[in-house]
């Protein structure tokens, strides 16, 4: 294990700090390390495991098509992209997609539609479109989606950043309307922050920020990436307010936990705005990951991941809310997207995570302060309860340790 570790410190870039385990297989809920130990996973890969790992199902329908077709490019038809454009388009009321490769291309779809949108359509003057965003957000690591992070390190020594933007605080709909000008493109948002530490806005919040974008002819850009496709307990969140965004980007899940698959999904008039030539990726879209994606879908709906995802959620809450610990000062979230926010005065993140990890749960801390709780959706009760015992014994160390001492 430790010179698996070393191996990958030699010869990868050093852009993430990985926790201590060298994790080599996975079913369902469960992965397994190198030295056998079993772990329920409760990261699912930032929401892209949301069908469990290894899901049969999956696996199959990636076999036959690898064995197929797999990458043409864009350059000819296949027979299997429309299928399941068709079915995304259905599942989330919209008209048309276009496929790309990650969650930020995705994102960086949606800006470029906004801002073509904004000079063909609504009439801004050249280069002075803007695109309104939210503080605390996370859409991607592109030069594009960073020059709008609110977080410093993001940014840092990434200059000279891309304009056009504005930041306003989330869950503030004053600042929405007071922010619009006869430039703003677009307002783009996450229904719920995910990165950002699983912050919840007010009921509300979405559908009168889609009140106001209409009203003022300013398109809705629905982040759904990870929010989506069931996660929490709905086909994409924004359904829980009965919104339809002027756009929405999925990703993470849709590749069904084995392919980065993602889409930029809009209006037939914000689409439209894309011709031949103007915007493309060479595995966009291509066979194999139309197949998976395909699949991802279909299993999506019929094993119920969305409701899965709401019972599940409420009954996980309800019983994290039953711990009592000191270390919790806040738990929050819709579905199976849950924070728990730990006192840092108490506990640091990365060390709850590690006697979190010595009792069985893998998962990792955003910003420090928020725990997150985001199991594949295909969790089942008896495995709930497990989990929040080891929470639970968890937290019971850790509030009778000297964290500085024992994080070393
Ligand atoms: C993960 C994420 C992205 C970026 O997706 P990548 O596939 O990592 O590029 C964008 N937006 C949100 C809300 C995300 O959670």
């Amino acid at each position: 294990m430790h010179n698996l570790i070393e191996l990958e410190r030699k010869y990868c870039a050093d852009n993430y700090a990985p926790l201590p385990f060298v994790l080599t297989r996975g079913d369902g809920v469960y992965v397994w390390d190198t030295e056998g130990r079993q772990y329920m996973d409760m990261m699912s890969a930032y929401s892209a495991v949301s069908h469990g790992h290894v899901h049969p199902r999956l696996i199959k329908a990636l076999r036959e098509q690898a064995e197929q077709l797999t990458v043409v490019s864009r350059a000819f038809h296949t027979d299997k992209l429309g299928a399941f454009l068709k079915k995304a388009c259905l599942l989330t009321s919209m008209d048309k997609a276009l496929p790309m490769n990650s969650g930020a291309e995705a994102v960086e779809t949606a800006l470029k539609a906004a801002r073509k949108w904004a000079y063909k359509i609504k009439g801004v003057e050249k280069d002075k479109a803007k695109i309104i965003v939210c503080e605390g957000n996370f859409h991607g690591r592109t030069i594009s989606i960073i020059s709008f992070s609110s977080e410093p390190q993001y940014r840092d020594g990434f200059g000279p950043l891309t304009p056009g933007f504005k930041m306003i605080p989330y869950d503030d709909t004053a600042a929405l309307e007071a922010s619009i000008t006869a430039n703003t493109a677009a307002f783009l948002v996450e229904p719920i922050q995910g990165e950002g530490g699983i912050i919840v806005p007010e009921t509300g919040y979405l559908s009168r920020c889609a009140e106001i974008c209409k009203d003022n002819n300013v398109l809705l850009l629905c982040d759904e990436i990870q929010t989506g496709l069931g996660r929490t307990g709905r086909m994409l969140a924004s359904d829980h307010e009965h919104v339809k965004p002027d756009g929405i980007m999925l990703g993470k899940a849709l590749g069904g936990g084995l392919l980065p698959v993602s889409l930029f999904l809009a209006r037939e008039n914000l689409m439209d705005v894309f011709q031949p030539g103007d915007h493309g990726s060479t595995f966009g879209g291509n066979p194999l990951a139309a197949a998976v994606g395909l699949e991802a879908l279909n299993t999506i709906v019929d094993e119920h991941l969305e409701e899965r995802a709401e019972t599940m959620g409420d009954y996980f809450i309800r019983k994290l809310r039953e711990i009592k610990s000191p270390l919790i000062k806040k738990i929050r979230g819709k579905g199976l997207l849950i924070g728990v926010e730990i006192d840092t005065r108490q506990v640091s993140g990365a060390h709850a995570c590690a006697v979190l990890a010595e009792h069985g749960i893998l998962t990792k801390d955003t910003h420090e302060n928020v725990i997150r709780f985001s199991p594949p959706l295909i969790i089942n009760g008896f495995q709930i309860d497990w989990a929040v015992e080891q929470i639970e014994k968890s937290l019971g160390k850790l509030e009778t340790q000297d964290w500085k001492k024992a994080a070393g």
